[in-house]
């Protein structure tokens, strides 16, 4: 589905299949509010005045208008108390038109971000990032409510280009708690074999020569090259890094955790950057919304 042959390499195209989602959600949210006249709300807090955290915003807030999702927008101060911060996450929490909440990070220095976060109802945690949902996910047996949105977004990107995980030899580079940790508790899930790269490992080449799968997500400019990869692998790269390019208008260019052009002539399928992973993180966060209020609306 929507992707483009280069070489013997399937590019998987992430921003159409992010489109081919967003779809799917608007006729979801069309449904929802015909039959039970109530539409999803995501709440999105913002605190201080970061230039990309407000792009991020207002990005987030356009991708829900276009499918009908409404938000519900709070704008604090930068020398907002922590007290007034959670004070507005408990109104949330009990708001019912609010299914989602999202806390724009990162925080400023005086306020507790782990704590701050804990604070949102884990049936709204639509970020996927309170510890309740994180352990779920690491349990067997037990279902989180939420999955954390660049991860998910990973996962479908593997099943919607028809990538077997079951079985698999899956290799993930990074082990934060946004990327790393959570995508490879998934895969685990989804019963892949599973070794985690991280800053320490000696010999990563070695480790991710031998997988059937990879997620890039160390945040290392090209790190991984061509001959790091076994023939046909499934390469999916979230690693969104700036680097310098004069020729630009900006001076710079994004590019990934593995060296594109090196890496399609040797991987299976491969997802850009950008264009791979970046668009199927707002997807997702509007799909995590969706399913908070469907699962609030149709009791
Ligand atoms: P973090 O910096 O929090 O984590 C990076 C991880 O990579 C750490 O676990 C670190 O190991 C590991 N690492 C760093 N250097 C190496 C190395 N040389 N070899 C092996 N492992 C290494 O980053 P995030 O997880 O937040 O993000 C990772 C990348 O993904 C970034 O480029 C970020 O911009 C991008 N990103 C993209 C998103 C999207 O929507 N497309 C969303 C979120 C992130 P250790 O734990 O030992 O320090």
């Amino acid at each position: 589905m929507a992707s483009e042959h280069e070489g013997g390499c399937v590019i998987i195209d992430g921003k159409a299949i992010a489109g081919t989602i967003r779809s799917e959600i608007a006729k979801d949210v069309q449904d929802l509010s015909q039959k039970y006249g109530k539409v999803p709300g995501l709440a999105v807090i913002i605190v201080g005045t970061r230039k990309d955290s407000q792009s991020y915003v207002s990005m987030k807030k356009k991708a829900c208008a276009e499918v009908g999702i409404k938000s519900f927008g709070v704008d604090l101060p930068e020398d907002v108390s922590e007290e007034e911060l959670i004070e507005k996450i408990h109104e949330f929490n009990s708001n019912p038109d609010v299914h989602g909440i999202l806390v724009q990070l990162p925080l400023p220095k005086h306020i507790n971000e782990e704590k701050v976060l804990a604070e949102i109802s884990i049936e709204k945690d639509v970020d996927g990032f309170h510890p309740l949902n994180i352990g779920k996910l690491a349990m067997k047996g037990r279902e989180p409510l939420f999955l954390p949105c660049t991860p998910k977004g990973c996962l479908e990107l593997l099943s919607r280009s028809g990538i077997p995980i079951k079985n698999k030899r899956a290799v993930v580079v990074g082990r934060s708690n946004i990327v790393g940790l959570p995508v490879s508790l998934m895969l685990l899930k989804a019963d892949a074999t599973v070794t985690i790269v991280h800053s320490r490992t000696q010999d990563p080449e070695k480790i991710v020569r031998e997988a059937d799968i990879v997620i890039a997500a160390a945040g290392q400019a090209m790190m991984i090259k061509g001959n790091w990869l076994k023939p046909g692998a499934a390469v999916i790269d979230v690693g969104t890094n700036a680097v310098d390019d004069p020729s630009r208008k900006t001076g710079y260019r994004l590019v990934g955790d593995v060296d594109f052009d090196e890496a399609k002539k040797v991987a299976g399928w491969l997802t850009p950057v950008p264009g791979g992973v970046g668009p199927m993180t707002v997807a997702m966060l509007l799909k995590n919304t969706l399913e908070g209020a469907i699962r609030k609306i149709k009791i």
